[in-house]
């Protein structure tokens, strides 16, 4: 048996999709991307989406439309991809995390007001706080927003695994209590486009600013220039962007797989609630979906009682070796290399450094069959 930690879902109707494009005049700048943006905007009740090549390259373009700049502080978690941190640096930002609840694994709360309460006395508050819906689990918002009306942080969800789930009364990416968020469509993902990102948000004029920075920072629209148009040819540069462009081929894939997203949220979260029921009794705790949150389940992580690593290790290769392909999501990013470069080091986020010794992520994704799932409920069974 080989069953990996997470899969794509492909119909044929998502097969017919890009093949249409592929046949059209467009494969890219063409009409698939703003429809499937549009679509985009009904689903997740936001006033704006820009679809990119990548989650990364939204959350740089987020961070920029919201005035990062050099010396500036951003704030994200420990526990995420490096891209969560990485987009900052790409804006010669500084940049700190706050620790983890180990129940949920998200951004503590209590951590963050901690921190906030010393960075205001020693004058170091972020500019942007950058809280990610680990496992597609959403982070306390209300309490976020709360905090940012005090100290007048900006707030971008990175919401790369949580399209699809819900957070009391609003939808993930209806920025109702954020400025911007952001979604990945990597094959891993909830739904997929091969690879690209969408950015969300209320605020026009920095959903303006994206799509500049979006396309070279290229303004197509006469009204909008700057300068006097001087013939039909014309268009302007008018501040530095990049090609961080989605073609009209990835939308397409995206759009057909909009469609689904709601079923396969389902299905992730019946997967979920088996696992739970199945490991009650096992030495393990699941993350705690807190209530008032519909996840949409992108990742079920379990938490070994113990904090060896070496039994960690052994955990996790005696599963491999049964050809269940578990996965860490994530060991610390503050202890990359990179990040300890920059001066991090161990001892500095302890609740992220002991998740990243006991934390292990088991396969979910629509097509996982109930027998796959009880192989991998009786060998981890078996193994602890
Ligand atoms: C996948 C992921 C990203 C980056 O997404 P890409 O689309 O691959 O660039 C960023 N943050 C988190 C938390 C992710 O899981």
């Amino acid at each position: 048996m080989k069953i990996p930690y997470g899969k794509q879902n492909i119909s044929n109707g998502d097969i017919e999709a890009v093949v249409a494009v592929l046949k059209s005049d467009y494969l890219t700048q063409g009409p698939g991307v703003a429809k499937f943006e549009a679509e985009i905007c009904k689903k997740v009740k936001s006033r704006n989406a820009i679809t990119t090549n990548s989650a990364t390259s939204a959350l740089h373009i987020a961070c920029l439309a919201i005035g990062v700049k050099i010396k500036d502080i951003v704030w994200t978690s420990p526990i995420s991809f490096v891209a969560s941190a990485n987009c900052a640096i790409y804006c010669g930002a500084e940049v700190d995390f706050v620790d983890i609840d180990t129940n949920t694994g998200l951004m503590s709360m209590s951590k963050l007001r901690v921190k906030l309460l010393k960075a205001h006395k020693d004058k170091k508050l972020p500019k942007v706080v950058i809280p990610v819906h680990l496992a597609g689990t959403c982070c306390d918002m209300e309490e976020l927003k709360r905090l940012s009306n005090i100290y007048g942080f900006k707030i971008i969800e990175d919401a790369s695994h949580a399209i699809g789930g819900k957070y009391k009364d609003s939808i993930i990416g209806s920025c109702k209590y954020s400025d911007m968020c952001v979604f990945s469509l990597h094959p891993v993902k909830i739904i997929t486009a091969g690879e690209g990102g969408i950015l969300t948000t209320n605020l026009d004029g920095n959903a303006e600013k994206a799509r500049l920075l979006r396309s070279h920072g290229i303004e197509k629209r006469p009204d909008k220039f700057k300068l006097e148009r001087d013939g039909e040819w014309k268009y302007e540069q008018q501040i530095l962007g990049y090609n961080y462009r989605m073609t009209d081929i990835h939308a397409a894939l995206g759009n057909s797989q909009l469609s689904r997203l709601e079923s396969f949220v389902e299905r992730r979260n019946k997967i979920y609630e088996k696992y739970w029921e199945k490991t009650m009794k096992m030495p393990l705790r699941l993350l705690e979906i807190p209530e008032g949150v519909y996840s949409s389940v992108h990742l079920v992580i379990i938490r070994l009682e113990t904090i060896d690593s070496n039994y960690h290790k052994k955990v996790f290769s005696k599963l491999r070796e049964k050809g269940i392909g578990v996965q860490l999501h994530y060991s610390p990013i503050h202890l990359q290399p990179y990040y300890r470069d920059k001066g991090f080091k161990e001892g500095d986020f302890i609740e992220s450094e002991v998740y990243g010794k006991n934390a292990l992520s088991l396969p979910v994704y629509p097509d996982l069959k109930e027998e796959e799932q009880e192989y991998i409920i009786n060998t981890l069974n078996n193994i602890l």
